[in-house]
């Protein structure tokens, strides 16, 4: 059986995608469930809805998204009662994210109980960062106790794209060394060596590193205290400040970067500023994964803003000449796989990203069929 279901569930949502191989052989999104009016009254009725559609027999195995897998896991993981305990256990971490990916896989586990299930994390393609890239200086009692330190996300992503881009150069990934960008409505960076994540930008939560859609990217954590102590805001406050109205959304008021780009292109100053602090924080990443991995053999854009956003890659990356780094602007503006002009010592590269396969992938090999 090469058959996997790959299901990602959100609060109110599921988006699956069927796969055969790598062929898909459906897919679709169901919104709004438990809602009035939504398209399904719990993600039950949803599963059951999509099984009473899309013919689901033959699953070698489904393979559920989960954005937070802690130190407990470090590699995707087939579903039994104590993996699923150790999931819950996690929401603390997660509180956004991992209950609705616990529901999934609950429901999947009575809907199809004769399919292994398979957990694949954001956070596992990171567990390779070595310990100093981890960890932060603050109380280590605390930190151990607690769990403080960086996980990072977008895993799936980060892994999929190094890979293909290591093709895309005809080299080994052994031998590969990458600075992935994923710039998307949430944003992040990797540093990828010889196929291992060394370095990224998100930290204990998906909140830290680049500018992002609507969350903010680094601050400096004293800005918490500030807004306590002297602006009076309560920390539920303050969250929704940094996570729902911080990054495009409160530069500009728009949290859409097609539109940021339109209102720069029209001259107006908040939208050239915002683009200037994406653009500056994207090299400020840039340079520090040079230095962390003392040699990329490319840099890779990917994701919604990466792949269609010539003017985000050349504000990223021009003027970098001296390091090795230039971008061809024909094949900037054509979205091409290689964007850097031939003979560069750094490649370039714009390469779509494909979650769902490498969730597929991720879930077969759990299961021990290979790819
Ligand atoms: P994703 O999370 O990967 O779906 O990416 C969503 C983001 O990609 C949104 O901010 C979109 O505005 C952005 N995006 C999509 N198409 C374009 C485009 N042609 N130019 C710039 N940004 C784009």
């Amino acid at each position: 059986m090469t058959r996997v279901l790959v299901l990602n569930c959100g609060s109110s949502s599921l988006r699956y995608r069927l796969f055969d191989g790598s062929d898909v052989l459906a897919k679709g999104l169901i919104q709004r469930i438990g809602e009035e009016g939504g398209d399904a009254a719990g993600h039950r009725e949803a599963l059951q809805r999509l099984m009473d559609t899309v013919d689901l027999t033959e699953l070698a195995a489904v393979g559920h998204r989960v954005v937070h897998g802690g130190d407990r896991f470090t590699a995707s993981t087939v579903v039994n009662d104590e993996v699923a305990a150790t999931i819950e256990e996690l929401i603390p971490l997660a509180p956004l994210h991992n209950p609705a990916a616990l529901t999934g896989i609950e429901v999947a586990r009575k809907l199809l109980p004769d399919v292994p299930q398979v957990a694949v994390f954001d956070t596992a393609f990171h567990a390779t960062i070595p310990p100093e890239g981890v960890r932060w200086a603050i109380d280590r009692e605390v930190a151990q106790r607690w769990g403080i330190r960086r996980y990072g996300f977008h895993g799936t992503s980060h892994a999929y794209v190094s890979r293909e881009t290591a093709r895309v150069l005809g080299r080994p990934v052994e031998d590969t060394n990458v600075i992935t960008l994923h710039l998307g409505n949430g944003s992040s960076a990797t540093a990828v060596a010889g196929g291992r994540s060394v370095a990224t930008s998100m930290g204990l939560s998906p909140l830290s590193g680049l500018v992002m859609g609507t969350r903010s990217g680094d601050i400096d954590p004293s800005v918490v205290f500030h807004l306590h102590r002297v602006a009076g805001m309560s920390l539920d406050e303050i969250e929704d400040s940094l996570t729902r109205r911080g990054g495009l959304l409160g530069l500009t008021g728009d949290n859409d970067m097609r539109t940021v780009l339109e209102r720069r292109a029209s001259g107006d100053p908040e939208a050239a500023l915002a683009f200037d602090v994406c653009c500056r924080r994207l090299r400020e990443y840039v340079g520090s994964y040079l230095a962390v991995l003392g040699r990329a053999d490319a840099i890779t854009f990917t994701a919604g803003v990466g792949e269609n956003s010539p003017d985000i890659r050349a504000g990223a990356l021009g003027g970098l000449e001296a390091l090795g780094i230039a971008i061809d602007p024909e094949r900037n503006a054509r979205n091409e796989r290689i964007i850097s002009p031939d003979g560069s010592p750094v490649t370039v590269c714009v390469v779509p990203t494909e979650e769902e396969l490498e969730i597929a992938r991720e879930a077969r090999q759990a299961i021990g069929s290979g790819h």
